[in-house]
């Protein structure tokens, strides 16, 4: 890896750009566009600062996409999360997986097409924010807004975010699944555990609630999704006295489920198995999504095979992301690095993967002339 691409995830790295706060991260990013050309578009709201940079003035218009904010470090780390350490064969940071490693990678990538090609017949475009790990209305969601009123178009979007379920940059995430959250509480009575036989103890039929609950799929899966999942979250009854049946016991799930669901056909169905002595609260956060037609897909899949020599896996598994707001005025698609290194404790990044990605990228914008 050269030297100017460690420096630029080494700066990244150490701005403490934790949600939302992101302004001198984007401004750092605005010079380095700027440096190759690009006009940038600086938009505050509150402590979020999000960017619509664009280089070119063709109707034709590549963009990439990306968040600058990270997740608070907590404890436990090896080294300074704000600073890139170098140890035993791997780069250490706050960022360095989701996603400062890929957005260096993605921006060295835009660069090296730059200061390469002898002309270009579109627009590269970029979109950051500095909003995106608690997400809401000021983030992304406001450049897409933005687009929408000034009546600018993109073509594609690349989201260089964390979202491989293989090895960095081999997985193209096309979608996502839909996310719910439901909330049960069982209710009892409160008695001597003496009496149990009077009382009923509803501790045992929640427990053999949730099991079956948890264990009978919703579905088998559908063409461009994986079966609909239910975790367990939390299961807390509070109880310390070992002679008392108590009153109430709770438990948090989580649903990811997939196309085959809408939301309030998924509620009705829990509705319908749950037992009347458990209340239900249901916690919406997502509907089940494909972000792209086939036609860019197929365009990106081609081009990672054309860095890679393999195929890429395709797929909806993983979190949420901007892919949400940016599908409403073009289509996106995810390439990035390892999901599993995502906030995690002592996150890192290797050289290889980081120069895979710029590759990767450096490839799709290569291709991007004889797409469409
Ligand atoms: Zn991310």
């Amino acid at each position: 890896m050269d030297r100017t691409h460690r420096a630029l995830l080494s700066d990244l790295i150490r701005f403490k750009t934790i949600t939302p706060s992101g302004d001198d991260a984007i401004s750092y990013c605005v010079r380095f566009l700027e440096e190759v050309g690009f006009v940038c578009t600086k938009m505050q709201y509150g402590e979020v600062t999000n960017l619509y940079a664009k280089l070119g003035n063709h109707d034709k218009n590549l963009c990439f996409a990306g968040h600058i904010d990270v997740v608070p470090p907590l404890d436990g780390w090896g080294t300074d999360p704000f600073t890139l350490t170098e140890k035993d064969g791997k780069l250490y940071g706050r960022g360095t997986n989701d996603m400062k490693g890929p957005l260096s990678s993605c921006l060295m990538a835009i660069r090296d097409f730059v200061t390469t090609a002898s002309s270009c017949e579109f627009s590269i475009s970029v979109i950051l924010t500095s909003n995106e790990e608690i997400g809401g209305d000021t983030g992304t969601r406001q450049v897409v807004e933005f687009l929408e009123d000034s009546g600018e178009k993109i073509t594609g979007c690349v989201l260089c975010e964390s979202c491989s379920q293989i090895a960095s940059g081999e997985y193209v995430k096309i979608g996502c699944r839909g996310s719910l959250d439901v909330d049960l509480t069982s209710h009892g009575h409160q008695g001597h555990v003496a009496n149990w036989k009077e009382l009923g103890n509803h501790l045992h039929s929640f427990v053999r609630f949730l099991h079956l609950f948890t264990e009978t799929p919703l579905d088998e899966g559908s063409e461009k999704f994986s079966p609909s999942s239910i975790q367990l979250t939390s299961v807390d009854v509070g109880n310390d006295v070992r002679n008392v049946i108590p009153q109430t016991a709770a438990a948090k799930l989580n649903i990811r489920f997939n196309d085959l669901w809408s939301i309030d056909d998924l509620e009705a169905h829990i509705r319908a198995q749950t037992p009347d002595n458990i209340n239900i609260v249901f916690g919406r956060h997502g509907y089940p999504f494909i972000g792209s037609r086939d036609e860019f897909v197929s365009f990106v899949c081609s081009s990672i095979e054309g860095v890679t020599h393999k195929a890429p896996g395709i797929g909806t598994n993983g979190g949420n992301s901007d892919a949400l707001s940016i599908r409403e005025i073009t289509d996106v698609v995810e390439v990035g690095s390892l999901i599993t290194g995502a906030h995690i404790v002592d996150e890192f990044i290797t050289e290889e993967e980081l120069m895979k990605l710029r590759s990767i990228y450096l490839g799709i914008i290569n291709s991007f002339q004889n797409f469409c």
